[in-house]
């Protein structure tokens, strides 16, 4: 067994230990790495959309709509001339939908303060809007090859366990210590590889459960192996529990078409459209119908006369276990003065698909455009 760091740091990596574990990690990154759109290019506009999309993503999702978002939008150019909604439409269902509004404004600054070429300053990446420090790390060592180094969940995991690291992570102590043995590691050069082969041996290899010590090229070189701590190390903050909510959607009817409103920037799907969607007290606490009739009040200023129920839709956001009761309801009045800001708009349900809609207004619209 070789020498290693402790969590204590008391002996934090030697020399020796960094050669051979940059040897190791490289030369199995370079046999074992998943073939992915982004690997082959280093292009900063490519690198940059990609490491957005793989925020709380997973690669298999990202690996859609990777190559579609940029036959729509080809460069910084093309991303900053197009609208705010034509960029929501591309990235709906990815979730998250802040991450594509502040890409867009990232495009308009570059365009406007950078003469259209993404800078290369690790300084100038980070005043991008949307941008953190993981993102400039990434992009800046992967498309500039500059010595800078990354540390997200894969990474945050893996150097943990490197260091047996007991503390917790995410506290500010624990993201220094991180981050300065993320940077410690990196070669002199090389960088972009490096950070990546990093990223996919957390991924791929030390995983949160059950990581595969006996495939993993730096086994010889890790504490968290030697002593049997992978389970113990990180410290792993507990979720808090499920939430159930009820909602209600309601898709009111005018003379053909369906009333949509756009959803504020701050909370889910900001910038989308859908239709009036809110919550409902938990069934036998008051009537459905008056709910309904209030619900698309207070968000509209428009009054109906709800119709019937279309149909119910589960899915989760963070941590709600939505049920969402969808309602077919008719048009009679609009209130003057009615004190709503909400953008609205009635459209025919043809033309739906224009709009950018969370997944549940995607679902509903498809039903409704179905004739049901
Ligand atoms: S030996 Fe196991 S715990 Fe250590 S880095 Fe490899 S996979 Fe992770």
């Amino acid at each position: 067994m070789e020498t290693f760091p402790t969590a204590a740091m008391a002996d934090w990596p030697t020399t020796d230990w960094k050669r051979r574990f940059r040897r190791r990690l490289l030369a199995w990154f370079r046999r074992a790495a998943r073939d992915l759109a982004w690997r082959r290019t280093r292009d900063p506009y490519r690198v940059w959309v990609s490491e957005i999309m793989l925020q709380q993503t997973q690669v298999a999702t990202v690996s859609d709509y990777f190559p579609r978002f940029l036959a729509a939008f080809p460069d910084v150019a093309a991303l900053a001339a197009a609208t705010e909604e034509s960029v929501l439409r591309q990235w709906e269902g990815l979730g998250y939908y802040r991450r594509a509004r502040q890409m867009h404004r990232a495009a308009g600054v570059i365009e406007n303060e950078h003469a259209g070429r993404f800078p290369r300053e690790i300084d100038a990446i980070r005043t991008l809007p949307g941008i953190g420090r993981y993102t400039a790390g990434a992009i800046a060592s992967i498309a500039f090859d500059a010595r800078q180094p990354i540390l997200e969940a894969n990474t945050v995991r893996l150097l943990s366990r490197l260091v047996v690291f007991r503390g917790d992570p995410h506290q500010a102590a624990g993201k220094e210590l991180l981050w300065s043995l993320a940077e410690e590691l990196l070669p002199r050069r090389g960088c972009g590889e490096f950070n990546q082969a990093l990223m996919e041996l957390g991924s791929l290899v030390c995983t949160p459960r059950q990581p595969s010590c006996c495939d993993c090229p730096v086994m010889a070189l890790c504490p968290t192996y030697r002593d049997g701590l992978h389970e113990l190390v990180p410290l792993v903050r507990r979720k808090p529990p499920a939430e159930a909510v009820r909602e209600a959607a309601v898709v009111v009817r005018r003379r053909g078409r369906v009333l949509l409103l756009r959803r504020g920037e701050r909370g889910r799907w900001g910038g989308l459209w859908d239709f009036p969607r809110f919550a409902l007290p938990t069934p036998g606490d008051g009537d459905t119908a008056d709910a309904l009739v209030a619900g698309v009040d207070s968000l509209t200023g428009v009054l109906v006369r709800p119709l019937r129920q279309l149909t119910t839709l589960k899915h989760s956001v963070t941590r709600f276990r939505i049920t969402l009761d969808c309602h077919l309801a008719e048009y009679v009045s609009r209130r003057r003065g009615n004190g709503t800001s909400a953008e609205m708009a009635w459209v025919a349900p043809a033309e739906l698909d224009a709009y950018p809609l969370s997944v549940t207004g995607r679902k509903l619209g498809r039903l409704i455009s179905d004739g049901t």
